[in-house]
């Protein structure tokens, strides 16, 4: 992990190999914490390693619902933003996905592929309590916390409830994981037009500094690369199904476009949930 210091005050802890990069803001009233890693000890660390006390921390925002940007967020006692439907999600997951039986079973399951990774997180997650977001917006929320101000701004695209922050005045973007920069996006809850059109109204924030959810420190060349990635692999997707070809057809044509192979398994996965999305937008169609 690096700690870099974007701006003043202004802080990210680039987690390349640990999961997702974690913003935090330290302004003359308090501290403001952008997405909380999924394990909870590993926020107490984070800050820890900056020398912020939880008690400090005025305001915590969740950019979606992803386990590995919300997890954290049991540490907190202060409000925590995020969109409705970013909270809607949350809350529908902990009778599904999220119940402590099904936790435990994808844990089961991993056990076998990762055996290391099983054990850290039966250990991480034994005290987790998952919660919700305390306060919702639809639009865009604007915040100043000891005069800095802080715009939280409803996107969709990766998830339907995925927001970026922006701050104005360091010209600092946390995009979440609208972007995953140098890797390939994780699209299993995306819509991929709209994600699409999400990154392209991204440049228009002229940011200085674009923090992806995955990956590091970015610019308007990696947006473009990503929707680049999207685009190609979208539309060779809809050619084959224009042309009646089979899923597995679909799959192993050579002519989508690489990343390096990381995560392992994540080209052919994202192509086929591309192939599912439209297979169902053409059903839905009159
Ligand atoms: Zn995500």
């Amino acid at each position: 992990m690096e700690i870099l210091e974007l701006g003043p005050g202004v802080i990210v802890f680039l987690r390349l190999d640990e999961g997702a990069n974690i913003g935090l803001l330290r302004t003359d009233d308090g501290a403001v914490v952008v997405d909380t890693p999924s394990y909870p000890q590993d926020m107490q660390e984070l800050l820890d390693a900056v020398g912020v006390s939880v008690p400090e921390v005025q305001l915590v925002i969740n950019t979606h619902f992803h386990s590995d940007h919300t997890w954290g967020n049991q540490l907190f006692d202060c409000p925590i933003l995020a969109h409705r439907l970013c909270r809607e999600r949350m809350k529908a997951n902990l009778d599904g996905e999220w119940s402590a039986e099904a936790i435990q079973a994808e844990i089961a399951k991993e056990e076998k592929v990762d055996p290391d990774w099983a054990r850290e997180a039966r250990e991480k997650l034994a005290n987790l309590y998952i919660t919700l977001p305390t306060q919702v917006f639809e639009k865009r929320r604007e915040i100043a916390i000891g005069g800095v101000r802080i715009q939280v701004i409803h996107m969709g695209g990766h998830t339907p409830g995925s927001s970026v922050v922006w701050l104005p005045e360091a010209r600092v973007l946390f995009a979440g994981d609208l972007i995953f920069e140098g890797r390939y996006p994780y699209l299993h809850d995306a819509d991929v037009p709209a994600l699409i059109a999400a990154l392209k109204r991204l440049p228009k924030f002229d940011a200085q500094t674009v923090v992806p959810g995955h990956g590091a420190l970015c610019g308007e060349a990696e947006i473009a690369a990503l929707v680049d990635y999207l685009e190609t692999t979208w539309t060779l997707t809809a050619d084959h199904l224009a042309q009646g070809h089979s899923e597995a057809e679909t799959v192993a044509d050579p002519n989508y476009p690489h990343y390096a192979e990381e995560p392992v398994g994540r080209r052919e996965e994202n192509i086929r949930l591309m192939y599912d999305q439209l297979s169902r937008m053409e059903k839905d169609s009159p």
